[in-house]
């Protein structure tokens, strides 16, 4: 049985296929095109799977997609995607039906912490806390190998856990959610806001004169994931995003989270993640692996 991977970004549409032992057979993107319409974005969507589909010779497989947002368990209906023409639709379903076969659906968050639990930085763990700071901020919860979902689907959104109720807006429509502070679109508005200047979250950090921010930064990072682990107690966090190539994450901000968290003797590991760009894709096409029935007494 293969796995088929789609991760369905706001720019790009990558497939991946897994054969036995999590082997990659074949992979490839293409634009997504959002400018152009939903309909659009599923036509390039179906072309790659069906090509992929014939490079590899016709096999069943399983199907899993990870995109950014949520699938609201109420209406079905995606919610807060960067790719902003599917908000408000009945995603999974349409899929289903675009692709001609079942379809398991996942925020990209998840599908990263399922890939660096299973193949990258937290493999051997138990429990692995994924966290993704890129210009949002999310996370997900893996244990034994699987992905915690929860019954309202929002196991690990750290990111719109509160710091501060008097805090900027956030984009959920809450204040001083966690995104606000540690993601890349917060601390550019935080500079907006403070300095009254428009600089890139890699300029932040460069910038002497924002040195106040960057320490708040890293104070808040320490805060918002010793909160975290506090509850949770993961075997490691693992993270990813374009934050996480920031070298001072894994001293000041490891050092910040290990002087909140409730033991005398933290260890909690905090570790760089080790597939880049390729744990949504690969864990989209975990994803289906997981959806299979497992044989009786495992
Ligand atoms: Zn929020």
């Amino acid at each position: 049985m293969h796995h088929i991977g789609i991760d369905l970004g706001g720019t790009k549409i990558e497939v991946a296929v897994l054969a036995t032992g999590h082997r990659v057979l074949w992979r490839e993107r293409t634009p997504t095109e959002a400018h152009s319409g939903p309909e659009r974005v599923l036509d390039n969507l179906r072309t790659l799977y069906r090509r992929a589909i014939v490079a590899v010779g016709q096999p069943a497989h399983t199907l899993g997609i990870g995109t950014p947002g949520a699938i609201s368990p109420l209406t079905g209906l995606l919610k807060n995607s960067n790719t902003l023409c599917l908000n408000g639709l009945p995603l999974q379903t349409l899929l289903a039906e675009c692709l001609e076969h079942p379809v398991t659906l996942e925020n990209d968050a998840n599908c990263f912490a399922l890939a660096e639990a299973l193949l990258g930085a937290g493999q051997g763990h138990r429990v692995v806390f994924g966290v993704i700071m890129g210009t949002g901020c999310g996370g997900g919860i893996v244990i034994d190998g699987h992905l915690l979902v929860g019954p309202q689907r929002i196991a690990g959104e750290w990111g719109h856990s509160t710091l501060d109720p008097a805090g900027p807006p956030c984009a959920c429509g809450r204040r001083g959610c966690v995104e606000t502070a540690i993601s890349g679109s917060g601390l550019e508005a935080r500079c907006r806001e403070r300095f009254g200047r428009e600089l890139g979250a890699e300029a932040i950090f460069a910038d002497p004169d924002c040195s106040a921010l960057v320490e708040d930064f890293y104070r808040d990072f320490g805060i918002a994931l010793a909160n975290v682990i506090n509850i949770l107690d993961p075997d490691c966090v693992v993270l990813g995003g374009g934050l996480s190539n920031l070298d001072d994450l894994y001293t000041r901000g490891v050092a910040a989270a290990r002087a909140r968290i409730f033991t005398d003797t933290p260890t909690t590991p905090i570790l760089r993640n080790q597939l880049g760009d390729s744990a949504g894709v690969l864990g989209a096409a975990l994803l289906g692996k997981a959806s299979l029935p497992q044989p009786p007494g495992v």
